[in-house]
């Protein structure tokens, strides 16, 4: 089979070395314009994650003591390559997942090349302190890494999520075993290759393609891994806990939305139903932070979807790869159909489609696609109301007073990113305030910044990435007591 790319990697990546898996079983992963396979990808079992480890144990002891600036150097260099390799990097992330190459090139490549600067700049700027305690002894705090740390992305944004991941984890002196999704390991494996040449040691970081199943199940269960780190659905996040038991593994979750977009009465119309378009039709819709329903106040309802439906059936499908193309198709056929399946979901329980709700045909017959599609939904009780669909779908809804928008917004078991389009302050601030939510933008929609935290409450997970919290999260406090001249309190003296 020709290979489009002449960088594409397909083999594990274990000490610096790229190497077939034990059992030398391999996956195709699909282009998902027209599922012909772009590659055969090793698939890592559970030797290949013992040897991962192995390799990440040997590592560690120099890694950790490396002075942080030169930990911090190295991941600057990465963040250079990867500017200079930007066009490959964006070409092979639009193949492998579909996102449109303009959003590979103007948002994922940089995203991911600024977060490691960030992370690197970080490196030798996050310290311990002194604590005042009793009079004669010093006290203060090592922030020290955890150790080896497992790592298991999805297909949604793997290059960004490679990054948002391993940059923390590795400013603060952790190793990593990092198992990408199945679907989409290309740019993962070639972000490793990149950091080889950045000069990062074998065996600091390992990256394992593989079945959730077996290889990202194991990592979840193994016995020296000191922490994992998982986005993904929140029923796998909910395995990952019970598999993570065994050894009481340090646990971070970034997990499922369904994100609340709300548009006051007062809002600028033409912002909101821009914004609300991008909060939802960016990627697909595939995205944990989407804004998967529009809240409209119903005194503006109408005129608002008179600009947003045609909005939404302008939107240009098309091959990822041409510049033209506004939305590319889903990530797999799987997906595809589970995605058109909330259609139906919806109609059962008296919802109308207002635009979409199907698969493009002709050209893109045979790749994943589906229309944007908009569905007015009777109760925000309603299936489609409630369970993440992860597509090009929101569920419009409409409230009648603030204290409804509340108990709508804040009306299902998740709570991960939240928006509101409005022109008072004291509202913004106070819905603001009441969402129950870890993001929350304010006419604006799906900000993200490398110094900004971002995750999630209830069933959308706990931890945070990015900024300051997530090198908390990749490191653990030691308190170290010195007498410095301090009386030997008098028990047991003799
Ligand atoms: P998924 O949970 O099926 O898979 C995610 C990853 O987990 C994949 O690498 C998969 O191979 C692995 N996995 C599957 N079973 C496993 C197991 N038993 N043990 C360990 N690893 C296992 O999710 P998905 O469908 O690939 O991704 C979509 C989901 O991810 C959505 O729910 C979305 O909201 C969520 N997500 C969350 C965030 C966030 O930051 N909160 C960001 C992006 C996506």
């Amino acid at each position: 089979m020709p290979m489009p790319f002449s960088s594409i990697r397909h083999q594990l990546f274990i000490d610096g070395r790229f190497v077939d898996a034990e059992s030398g079983e391999t996956l195709a992963t699909l282009n998902p314009h027209d599922n012909t396979p772009i590659a055969h990808v090793a698939l890592a079992g559970k030797a290949d994650v013992d040897k991962a480890v192995a390799a990440a144990k040997r590592a560690f002891p120099a890694w950790r003591r490396m002075a942080a600036a030169d930990r911090g150097r190295i991941l600057l260099k990465l963040a250079d390559l990867i500017e200079a390799n930007g066009e490959e990097l964006a070409r092979l992330e639009s193949l492998d997942t579909g996102h449109p190459i303009r959003d590979s090139r103007r948002l994922d490549v940089p995203r991911t090349a600024a977060c490691f600067r960030y992370f690197g700049g970080m490196a030798d700027k996050f310290q311990g302190e002194t604590i005042p305690v009793e009079e004669g002894f010093l006290n203060y705090t090592l922030r020290e890494p955890v150790g080896i740390v497992g790592q298991v992305v999805p297909w949604n944004f793997p290059l960004m999520f490679t990054s948002w991941k391993m940059a923390p984890a590795l400013a603060a002196g952790n190793c990593i075993v990092m198992k990408p999704a199945e679907i989409t390991p290309l740019s993962s494996l070639r972000i490793a290759e990149l950091m080889a040449e950045a000069g990062l040691p074998p065996g600091v970081v390992n990256m394992l393609p593989g079945l959730g199943s077996v290889a990202g199940q194991y990592i979840a269960e193994h016995p020296e891994i000191a922490k994992i780190a998982f986005t993904g659905s929140t029923a796998t996040g909910r395995r990952i806990v019970q598999a993570s038991a065994g050894n009481l593994k340090k646990v971070q979750l970034e997990l499922g939305g369904k994100g609340p977009n709300i548009v006051f009465e007062d809002a600028n119309l033409q912002a909101a139903v821009n914004g609300s378009a991008w909060a939802i039709f960016h990627n697909q819709g595939q995205a944990c932070i989407a804004g998967s329903r529009l809240m409209l106040h119903e005194k503006i309802a109408d005129a608002f979807l008179e600009q947003f439906i045609p909005l939404a059936r302008s939107i240009r499908l098309g091959n990822p790869l041409d510049e033209q193309t506004e939305m590319g198709p889903l990530t797999s056929a799987q997906h595809r159909d589970r995605v058109l399946s909330y259609v139906e979901v919806a109609q059962a329980q008296g919802g109308e489609v207002l635009a979409g709700g199907g698969s493009p045909g002709g050209d893109l017959a045979q790749g994943c696609y589906v229309q944007p599609t908009v569905v007015h939904a009777r109760s925000y009780q309603d299936r489609v109301a409630q369970e993440e669909v992860f597509g090009p779908f929101v569920t419009v809804l409409t409230f009648k007073s603030d204290e409804e928008a509340m108990q709508i917004a804040n009306g299902t078991d998740y709570g991960l990113g939240s928006g509101l389009w409005t022109r008072d302050l004291q509202r913004a601030h106070k819905v603001a305030r009441d969402l129950h939510a870890g993001m929350v933008w304010i006419n604006s929609y799906k900000r993200v910044n490398p110094g900004s935290p971002f995750g999630g409450v209830g069933q959308s997970g706990y931890g945070r990435e990015m900024g300051f919290d997530a090198m908390r999260e990749y490191t653990q406090v030691k308190s170290v007591w010195v007498n410095v001249d301090a009386q030997i309190p008098p028990h047991f003296v003799r």
